[in-house]
């Protein structure tokens, strides 16, 4: 039997009675039963969720009903349970899994920052079938925020530009990142930014796909880009160090679960396909 990993996002009101699946958040992280088990059933829960505590749901994940929660220590302790950090499973479980963390993650933090209105103070509540809070006072609503950012491999012929982060304790390589400001299309972010981190101009843009981040809630969207001019010219800070790559000879790069290890794998397959190896 092939394993199963299909998550379905559905509306906050689109459960049949709130029983199935709970994975369990708390600041630290995901609260879960053990190294295997990641999520809890609801039943499992029924003496232990606080009256106060909102059951959010989430979709379906292999056919079962998911919500999340989060819960305070004092709640949870009884379980015993084990408590990691989101980013501990980075890479190690199917797509649609952690895409259901993450989506956990992101809806428990949106809850727990909107509890007052940023207006007036107000105490805010859950807008009726939709995933929304509104303040009771002004009547301003505060819906789930993306922040959306954008990803390019710079490439020129068979090779692609890579770059190491001024910030990463890991010596690896990746594409360049950031985010769109207010007012920018996705398209002047990625010139913007390659302009500002390594000092070059780019020609065409070829939309590749994207990935939402869960950290805290980034949708990364990845481009393809043409060198069309300019050297490479580092901040020294952000971008510690930039360099073309022959795609036969590549550093340490991100693994195939990040939008830019995806990137990068493309175009080594691509270059490979063209060469007609
Ligand atoms: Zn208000």
């Amino acid at each position: 039997m092939s394993y199963q990993d299909e998550f379905i996002i559905q509306e906050p009101s689109a459960f049949e009675g709130k029983t199935g699946k709970v994975i369990v958040i708390c600041r630290e992280g995901l609260v879960h039963p053990d190294s295997h088990d990641l999520l809890w059933e609801s039943d499992a829960l029924k003496w232990i969720i606080p009256l106060e505590a909102e059951l959010h749901y989430l979709g379906r994940y292999n056919g079962e009903q998911v919500f999340t929660v989060e819960l305070e220590e004092q709640h949870f302790a009884p379980l015993a349970p084990q408590v990691s950090p989101l980013r501990s499973f980075l890479g190690k479980l199917p797509e649609g899994l952690f895409q259901l963390l993450g989506r956990a993650a992101q809806i428990s933090e949106w809850h727990r920052a909107h509890r007052y209105c940023g207006y007036c103070g107000g105490v805010t509540t859950l807008v009726n079938n939709e995933r929304a809070t509104s303040c009771a006072h002004c009547g301003k609503v505060y819906y789930p925020r993306l922040s959306p950012c954008i990803m390019a491999l710079i490439t020129r012929g068979d090779e692609c530009l890579l770059a190491r982060n001024g910030q990463w304790q890991l010596p690896y390589f990746s594409v360049l990142a950031g985010f769109i400001e207010p007012g920018e299309s996705a398209e002047e972010a990625v010139r913007r930014e390659v302009m500002e981190e390594v000092g070059l101009r780019v020609g065409e843009l070829h939309y590749k796909k994207t990935q939402p981040w869960p950290f805290p809630g980034q949708l990364m969207i990845g481009f393809f880009a043409d060198y069309a001019g300019g050297d490479i010219q580092v901040d020294g800070i952000e971008i510690a160090e930039a360099n073309w790559y022959h795609y036969k000879s590549l550093p340490n790069t991100p693994g195939e679960f990040a939008l830019s290890g995806q990137l990068i794998r493309t175009f080594v397959q691509d270059r490979a396909l063209r060469n007609g190896e």
